[in-house]
């Protein structure tokens, strides 16, 4: 423990993000540069706990060694807390980045006073590793002989290589789109995450001798059959790529997008992308609402700003949560309260209003005689027990240009689970056990968001991870029975 009366002393203090109407000017990262005093007080007031909940389960699906390296950092050893760090998650610089932290909700200092700042000290330790040169590719010390594909470059389809290759076997990546990375590429706008992070991790991970493939789409430009014939063991981490519509009446008018292909389309124009391959749609001078929130409806406000829209609205059909835990909702669980994300945040300072509105359902979208979009209907309702009502009297029309639809994904697409014969859960994932990964077709294992729903980045990760372990088991048992049984072997 670094210093016991450091909790006493020290109150909580984030590296705060760069002033909103500065970084709506350019898709930059929005962290500034911390310092590392500050890290080293913030690092101080880890009491280094009896049970340390951050790393339980309701913490940190990683199980970050976080006590460790609050205290490595208060003593100045950053390279041991980088080992510490890279001994429980592949990609520290991307959670650092975009990880919602469950980790600081169940910090013990959380019970009446303000959690450390894990993610703080996490990005911190592994942004200096890379400064300092100490992140280098490793080659596995032997070859297994085993091959594995890996079918989607998601974080679980990288963690999920990056161990399976450190175990000594021969790890191909299939990835459909023409970059490595998933929705850490294609999702996750640069202000969150650069995407030159992204791609520092992959060529480390190209060095230490994982081959990827981009532009390979497994059962449709390949048939899944020929993987299953080249390969020991096939991973799917495809994610959930299904977005959840809303059939309402007007939905087919012009101006009405999914969220992701506004995302995708602007980040491959970011990345110099020809916009004939994607086409860009723009918010620039139109009135935008979104509707659905999570990280996905923040980053569509984010970049709606930055495009230079008239108005950005946000509709969420929960009610606002509350500013403080409920009292059903307990430390060490996860808060669920009113939290102002970064695009929130941009949206205040620019329009001067939070732009979300809760307990909204939307009824309809309207257009003009042109088919282009004009505006959507809505009406406020009520919740009881989990059920809505609508609330008579409280419909409302919006004005429009522009409607991105953030409402969640479904689930991975069917073309795998059709052409692999897999068994699907009630919620359309791949079913395979938690901890197990297994499908349903022995070989055939599977990770993230397409085995758990959508879900978070770490865990991905740890998905990824595990399912690496359980691919080396799967393997190992395949040698084994190649061996004849010690009483049958003669000598
Ligand atoms: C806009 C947005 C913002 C988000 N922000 C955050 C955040 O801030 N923090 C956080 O923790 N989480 C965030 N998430 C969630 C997080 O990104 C996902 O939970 C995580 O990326 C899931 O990882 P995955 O590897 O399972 O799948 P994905 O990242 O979805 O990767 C799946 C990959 O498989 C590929 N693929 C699919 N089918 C095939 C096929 N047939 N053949 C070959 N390749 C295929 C896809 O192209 C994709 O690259 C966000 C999600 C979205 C949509
Ligand atoms: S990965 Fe997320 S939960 Fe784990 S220590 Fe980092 S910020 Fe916390």
């Amino acid at each position: 423990m670094g210093k016991p009366t450091g909790f006493i002393e020290f109150t909580r203090k984030t590296i705060p993000y760069r002033p909103p109407l500065e970084r709506i000017q350019d898709a930059k990262e929005i962290y500034t540069r911390p310092d590392e005093p500050a890290l080293v007080t913030q690092g101080a007031r880890c009491m280094d706990c009896g049970i340390p909940f951050c790393h339980s389960e309701t913490g940190c699906p990683v199980d970050n060694l976080i006590p460790e390296w609050n205290d490595l950092v208060f003593r100045g050893e950053w390279k041991t807390a980088l080992d510490r760090l890279h001994k429980t998650n592949n990609f520290p610089e991307f959670t650092g980045r975009v990880c919602p932290a469950p980790c600081e909700g169940s910090c013990t200092l959380g019970i009446n006073e303000q959690p450390v700042t894990i993610k703080n000290i996490e990005q911190s330790i592994i942004d200096r590793g890379f400064e300092e040169g100490w992140v280098t590719a490793v080659m596995p010390r032997f070859r297994t002989g085993f091959r594995v594909a890996v079918v989607g470059s998601g974080p679980a389809g990288l963690a999920a290589a990056d161990e399976l290759n450190k175990l000594g076997h021969t790890v191909t990546v299939f990835e459909r789109n023409d970059r490595i990375g998933g929705l850490l590429t294609y999702g996750i706008p640069n202000m969150k995450l650069d995407k030159g992070v992204v791609e520092r991790r992959v060529r480390l991970l190209e060095a230490s001798g994982v081959h990827f493939v981009t532009n390979a789409n497994i059962g449709v430009n390949i048939e899944p059959q020929t993987l299953l014939e080249a390969f020991d063991a096939l991973v799917l981490a495809v994610g959930a790529t299904r977005p959840r519509d809303l059939s309402v009446p007007g939905r087919e008018l012009e101006g009405i997008h999914f969220a992701m292909d506004f995302l995708e389309a602007n980040t491959k124009r970011l990345l110099g992308d020809d916009s004939a391959q994607s086409p860009f749609i723009t918010a620039t001078n139109k009135r935008v609402i979104i509707i659905g929130g999570g990280d996905t409806g923040t980053d569509c406000i984010a970049t709606a700003i930055r495009h230079g829209a008239t108005s950005v609205v946000n509709f969420e059909i929960m009610p606002k949560p509350p500013l403080t835990r409920a009292e059903h909702n307990p430390w060490p669980e996860w808060p669920r309260i009113f939290r102002v994300d970064y695009g929130h945040a941009e949206a205040e300072a620019v329009f001067g209003a939070d732009p979300r509105t809760f307990a909204l359902v939307t009824k309809s979208f309207v257009g003009d005689e042109k088919g282009q979009l004009s505006g959507v209907q809505t009406i406020e309702v009520a919740w009881e027990d989990g059920k809505l009502t609508e609330l008579s009297g409280t419909e409302k029309t919006w004005e429009a240009d522009l409607v991105l639809l953030s409402m969640g994904f479904l689930g991975p697409e069917a073309v795998l689970a059709e052409a692999l014969q897999l068994e699907t859960d009630a919620r359309s994932n791949f079913k395979a056990a938690f901890k197990h990964h297994e499908t349903s077709v022995p070989g055939i294992f599977a990770a993230g968001d397409c085995r758990r729903g959508q879900s978070l980045v770490v865990w991905a990760i740890r998905e990824g991870r595990e399912t690496a372990q359980c691919v080396h088991q799967y393997l190992n048992n395949k040698t084994a029975s190649l061996v004849k049984p010690a009483e049958t072997v003669t000598i």
